[in-house]
């Protein structure tokens, strides 16, 4: 399955959920989801709200589809995640979203260098991020307790990112980054638990799903 590009706010109402896919217009009155509540589609709001009744399955699947489109990844790369997931300790559901978390590009958008995932998946490919001191342009890389995350030297001096940390510079990073505003780089000081992962999903439906 190839990557998502179409109308994402398409999808937030195909969750009934939002997912905070486009950056600060997800923030204002602007949002799709608050306009169009119904289900997108040719038969969308009549089918809708005929629709009386979700099968397991399908329950299932929306709470996958719905992270996956969180976190924009490829069906192939979350069944890999997943099954990473199941082989280390513990809950498979929460390693999963903890796997998930990590990647640099959610890492970088946490950190407020970027205004959407999108946005910070670009923004690494570009070569922007630094880990550990080494460049690192591949956006599923995973990072670990103990790297430091940081926006490349050459890069602090872009319009684009003096306006983003800007606009950003009152959200919070999470507990598990430790961030210095002077350096414009972050120690990961923990992997992500569930308490710090605001994605409204109930992940034992997706260990559930793939444990048919
Ligand atoms: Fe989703 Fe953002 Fe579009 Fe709202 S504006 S529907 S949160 S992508």
């Amino acid at each position: 399955m190839a990557r998502y590009t179409g109308a994402v706010c398409r999808l937030c109402r195909r969750e009934s959920q939002k997912l905070f896919l486009k950056g600060d217009r997800c923030y204002t009155d602007k949002c799709g989801l608050g306009r169009r509540q119904y289900v997108p589609g040719q038969h969308g709001q009549g089918h809708n709200q005929g629709r009386s009744k979700v099968s397991e399955y399908g329950t299932q699947l929306r709470e996958k589809q719905k992270a996956k489109r969180y976190y924009g990844v490829l069906e192939s790369q979350f069944k890999g995640y997943f099954e990473l997931a199941s082989k280390r300790k513990g809950k498979t559901g929460e390693n999963l979203l903890s796997i998930l978390e990590s990647r640099l590009d959610n890492t970088v958008y946490r950190l407020g260098f970027a205004m959407s995932r999108a946005e910070a998946r670009q923004m690494v490919r570009h070569g922007h991020f630094t880990v550990n001191g080494r460049r690192v342009n591949i956006p599923s890389f995973l990072v670990k307790t103990g790297m430091v995350v940081a926006l490349k030297d050459s890069s602090r001096s872009l319009d684009k990112f003096k306006m983003v940390i800007e606009a950003n510079s009152s959200r919070q990073p999470p507990k598990w980054l430790e961030y210095d505003v002077q350096s414009l780089s972050a120690k990961v000081t923990a992997a992500p638990a569930r308490e710090d992962i605001d994605l409204p999903v109930e992940e034992q439906l997706i260990v559930e799903l793939y444990s048919k």
